[in-house]
């Protein structure tokens, strides 16, 4: 790992106004997994590729990550980010939505980090449930969506996004199979760990 080029991702990418994960939410996730030494880790929303190159130092050894990313220039970018990096056999990209390339998967995966349109949360949680293991742990980042999910906000352009952000809360708060902790770090950060 690259440590010199991730910085100038990650630089790059602020510039840009890309929504990487933020630096409070990275540092509660990755001791999560530094627990966990996960073998297999499902990400949704691949954006340049940063947070997947920094969960990928705490995959156990031969681990994977297997990354999901809708738009062509971000899946390119990160193609290449990855190599830069020189974690190109850790971390494979799935190009297209995330909606049509979920119910296609089976193996399962010991950790999964939602991070792409707050509108899908609801099915996100649900193929992360069908395809999450045993212990496994859920990760939703942007979970408190600028205050707004907690707030009576109910502008018209965000109202989807908030109606589907409190579903998903909803949701994991009632399963019982799931014990569930959500965060204020950075945007908000929901922790769902599997009881059995
Ligand atoms: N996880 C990244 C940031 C992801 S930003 C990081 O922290 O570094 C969210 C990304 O999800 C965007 O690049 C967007 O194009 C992608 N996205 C949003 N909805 C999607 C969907 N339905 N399927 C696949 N990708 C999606
Ligand atoms: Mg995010």
């Amino acid at each position: 790992m690259r440590e010199e080029e991730l910085k100038k991702i990650k630089q790059k990418a602020l510039d840009e106004h890309i929504p990487i994960i933020m630096d409070d939410t990275l540092e509660v996730i990755e001791k999560y997994l530094t627990n966990l030494q996960p073998k297999r880790i499902l990400e949704i929303g691949t954006a340049v590729g940063y947070s997947a190159m920094c969960f990928s130092t705490f995959l156990a050894e031969n681990g994977v990550i297997d990354t999901i990313e809708r738009d062509e220039e971000r899946v390119k970018e990160a193609k290449n980010n990855i190599k830069k990096v020189g974690v190109e056999n850790k971390i494979n990209i799935f190009e297209g939505d995330a909606v049509e390339i979920l119910p296609t998967l089976k193996d399962k995966y010991d950790v999964v980090f939602i991070d792409a349109a707050k509108g899908k949360y609801p099915f996100f949680l649900k193929e992360s449930l069908r395809l999450i293991q045993t212990k496994g742990v859920i990760f939703a980042d942007n979970i408190l969506y600028k205050g707004y999910v907690m707030s009576d906000y109910n502008k018209h352009k965000q109202r989807t996004a908030v109606t589907n952000l409190r579903k998903y809360i909803k949701e994991i708060s009632e399963n019982p199979n799931l014990e569930t902790e959500i965060l204020e770090v950075g945007d908000g950060l929901a922790i769902s760990k599997l009881k059995v």
